[in-house]
């Protein structure tokens, strides 16, 4: 590319050489003339063009050097690109720039045509926002008030292991059976048969490991023989909840849950009884 460059300076110009036109030794010489109209520069562009794009970098050259423009560091690159531009504009266009303000305006249209359309974006999403939320909220509310349900419907005592009452409360084999057994595989869950607070789980003399539990109205529910517990001292715990697995450990014959109901006294009574009154479904 470079040696298309220009000669660069007020050197002679190949395209005014060859042209026809008288004037133009006028252009080269002391005299020169005023720089050209627009119009005219771009009538000559558009005839450069199409003679070529070589032709019109050289006419480019040519006119920027008639009218004293210093900067002659031009490429035919960046000539050609001009000619491109203004035949672009239309030859014989009196003036380029009012060609130019509806280009403007449209584009100020479409800005405030793309503002207004954001503007419908940014409600719309923040309406959904809206709908999100108390879509949400109600949700919350539909899982309080079914939550709260459950609550309400839950027993405040329950059976505390599924199985086989083999054993009540009282005499039995010439001594005094303080609890009633529930027989069951080992590993059946073993729950907590009302609200309370768990005060001791381990191992105790005559039942393996126990699991009791103090209830709120002093009353203490103990579970006896299982084989393995999931609570520790100090653990709250609901009509329920679980927290042990039937085993066969102590004093037992076989897998099963001894349970126990204590008085606040002390005295040990009848599971059974205690159990029914409270609503527990036995
Ligand atoms: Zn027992």
């Amino acid at each position: 590319m470079a040696r298309h460059r220009s000669p660069g300076g007020q050197a002679p110009s190949p395209a005014l050489d060859d042209a026809p036109n008288g004037d133009v030794k006028r252009v080269r010489g002391s005299h020169r003339l005023p720089a050209p109209s627009s119009a005219l520069r771009g009538r000559v562009v558009v005839a450069a063009v199409a003679a070529g794009a070589f032709a019109a970098a050289a006419a480019g050259q040519t006119l920027q050097a008639t009218s004293g423009d210093s900067n002659t560091d031009v490429t035919p690159l960046a000539s050609a690109r001009d000619a491109s531009a203004a035949f672009g504009v239309g030859g014989n266009a009196p003036v380029a720039a009012p060609e130019l303000l509806p280009v403007a305006r449209n584009s100020d249209a479409s800005a405030e045509v793309q503002k207004l359309t954001d503007s419908a974006e940014v409600t719309q999403a923040r309406q959904q926002r809206e709908a999100d939320a108390a879509a949400a909220a109600a949700e919350a509310d539909r899982l309080a008030a079914e939550k709260a349900a459950e609550e309400a419907a839950r027993p405040d005592v329950v059976v505390p292991a599924e199985g086989r009452f083999t054993s009540g409360y009282g005499s039995r084999w010439g001594t005094n059976h303080n609890g009633m057994d529930i027989a069951n595989s080992i590993g059946t869950p073993i729950v907590a048969a009302m609200e309370g607070t768990v005060i001791e789980a381990g191992p105790a003399s005559g039942f393996g490991l126990w699991v009791r539990i103090q209830h709120d109205d002093g009353t203490i529910t103990v579970y006896g023989h299982m084989n393995s517990f999931s609570v520790s001292e100090g653990d709250r715990v609901k009509a329920g909840d679980q927290i042990a697995e039937i085993g066969n450990r102590g004093q037992s014959t076989g897998p099963h849950l001894h349970f126990e109901v204590w008085t606040g006294g002390g005295k040990k009574i009848d599971p059974r009884p205690w159990l029914i009154e409270r609503g527990a479904d036995i």
